[in-house]
């Protein structure tokens, strides 16, 4: 389990830091949580230096997506998104779904359709998600981009293909 850890951090802390190596100006803050059965999960905040922010939904769309790839375009990725990236089913299709609270998806899933990333009068981003008709089945729910977490391609991948070969 140690062993484990160790590799898992190291994959962590070092990957954003070598991947991002001309764009990050400091590696933020992390924090680690243990998920009920036990698989470690890692928030990570980066400093990007001042000449790499990104200043508005067109920088934003180049990094960060919350849709699903198309799977003739895009067939990898669009396998670990439908893998590792789709919230749900929760709401009134699965109503035991651990991110219930109170009847309502305590992440606020499903997200609404929207054409272009905007950031809201609080710096909120709201992610561009269309309703292209893609889905992936789930128990049983044809969930969307609606329900896609946002992920980085080239993070979401080099993680993939890193712990594929832990295997
Ligand atoms: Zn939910």
């Amino acid at each position: 389990m140690q062993v484990y850890h160790t590799t898992f951090l190291n994959l962590v802390f070092l990957t954003p830091i070598v991947f991002f190596n001309n764009y990050v100006q400091n590696l933020g803050m992390y924090t680690v949580e243990f998920q009920k059965r036990g698989l470690p999960r890692a928030h990570i905040l980066l400093w990007l230096s001042d000449s790499n922010k990104l200043e508005n939904a067109k920088h934003i769309d180049q990094v960060i997506f919350a849709e699903l790839p198309h799977p003739d375009l895009y067939p990898k990725l669009s396998k670990v998104v439908q893998t590792y990236m789709i919230h749900g089913p929760c709401g009134a299709a699965r109503f035991n779904s651990p991110c219930m609270k109170e009847g309502w998806c305590s992440k606020f899933f499903p997200k609404t359709f929207i054409h272009s990333t905007t950031i809201d009068e609080d710096r909120y981003l709201v992610y561009r998600r269309k309703d292209d008709g893609l889905f992936v089945l789930k128990i049983g729910h044809k969930l969307g981009s609606a329900n896609v977490v946002p992920y980085c391609p080239l993070l979401l991948m080099h993680y993939c293909k890193t712990l594929e070969k832990l295997d």
